[in-house]
């Protein structure tokens, strides 16, 4: 049996404190003279404990959902600009596996969207039609600039530049009067109000001439 006043002054207690206490300092000087070695320990461990720690972690954040969503918040107002340039780093890296991806996804997906594309053709002609032409300008390398189809329609006072009659809605294109073909700008200056029907008989068939439309002098 020890005796009573075993908490206070007791040798064996506090030979115990100062065991601890030297065992605290052997550590700390440990840490300070072989720092690689303690991180390369770290390292080590949490790769050891990883789905452990996983686990914990998802644990405590299905328990402190608010608090975690809470703390992610506060955590993004200060650190905004590092979380951006954290989130462009990870899509450099990850660039081509995403792009890889992207290009399974619309191949599987092919019909899907050939589909969805042409619903929003049939709902939008003019746009349609509108893109139709400055894809083709793109792939002839010309000059583009921003067409207008309405305007075009208006200046052109709704003839048709071939057969000069009137074009219903739903027969209006915008014809190119130099061919993109033939190195003709897609541009205000250089499209004209036509029927689809003219407009591809007259497809390619050379510069009409007569009806480019010229920039106002200024
Ligand atoms: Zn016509």
């Amino acid at each position: 049996m020890y005796p009573q006043s075993t908490t206070f002054g007791d040798p064996r207690r506090l030979s115990h404190n100062a065991a601890l206490e030297k065992g605290r300092e052997y550590s700390r000087r440990y840490r300070s003279e072989h720092p690689e070695r303690v991180h390369e320990y770290q390292r080590e461990y949490r790769a050891a404990h990883r789905d452990e720690k996983r686990e914990c972690s998802r644990e405590w954040y299905l328990a402190h959902r608010e608090k975690a969503l809470e703390r992610d918040h506060e955590y993004y107002e200060v650190h905004h600009e590092e979380a951006l340039e954290r989130k462009r780093k990870y899509y450099e890296t990850h660039r081509d596996i995403k792009r890889k991806w992207q290009r399974h996804y619309y191949a599987d997906h092919a019909d899907e969207r050939r589909a969805k594309a042409q619903e929003w053709r049939v709902a939008h002609p003019e746009e349609s039609r509108a893109h139709g032409l400055r894809r083709r300008a793109l792939q002839a390398g010309v000059t583009i600039e921003p067409v207008n189809a309405s305007e075009v329609y208006e200046r052109d006072h709704y003839l048709c530049h071939v057969c000069r009659r009137l074009v219903p809605a739903r027969e209006r294109s915008l014809d190119h009067l130099i061919p993109l073909t033939r190195g003709g700008a897609h541009s205000m200056n250089n499209v004209a109000l036509a029927h689809r029907r003219c407009n591809s008989k007259r497809y390619n068939s050379g510069p009409a001439q007569l009806l480019l439309f010229h920039e106002p002098a200024k």
